[in-house]
């Protein structure tokens, strides 16, 4: 769901040549340049990239804590307006940024998110569970299959 629009990514340029994607504000890659954008490099050797910000706010740095809540919120966000349209009985987010970026189970991830979800949802929809993927960054991959199998 990374190439849907989000106002919180307006005239942001995304990785697939659009602007205005979620993922422009909230991927791992995007997390590390609005922090660089914001406060220069985690460090100087290397380009910053989500799981640096993320170990950041730890220690309770407040930069750290601004992007990771502001890229939180913004998926959050998308979240509450696909649920108004799917009405899912749960969310799982999945896929490699989820388990090879931030640590999205931090206090801070998900209470941006629930933020972020709970600004768009409408009311019957609040309590819809918002879970981490077992399948780590095969879930694509098994999720296609299963959609083939089921159709043959
Ligand atoms: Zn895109």
């Amino acid at each position: 769901m990374g190439h849907i629009e989000s106002t919180s990514a307006k005239g942001v340029p995304c990785a697939c040549g659009r602007s205005g994607h979620l993922e422009s504000v909230a991927s791992g890659t995007s997390i590390g340049r609005m922090f660089e954008e914001r406060y220069g490099r985690v460090d100087e050797s290397r380009p910053t990239v989500g799981r640096d910000v993320n170990d950041l706010c730890r220690p309770g740095d407040e930069r750290a804590i601004s992007v990771i809540h502001e890229a939180g919120f913004a998926l959050g966000a998308s979240l509450g307006s696909l649920a108004n349209i799917l009405d899912p009985e749960v969310i799982v987010l999945s896929g490699g940024v989820i388990h090879q970026g931030p640590d999205w189970r931090s206090e801070t991830w998900k209470t941006s998110v629930a933020e972020g979800y709970a600004s768009q949802a409408l009311d019957p929809l609040l309590d819809t569970p918002i879970l981490i993927g077992e399948l780590e960054g095969a879930a694509p991959l098994i999720g296609a299959a299963e959609h083939l199998l089921a159709s043959l």
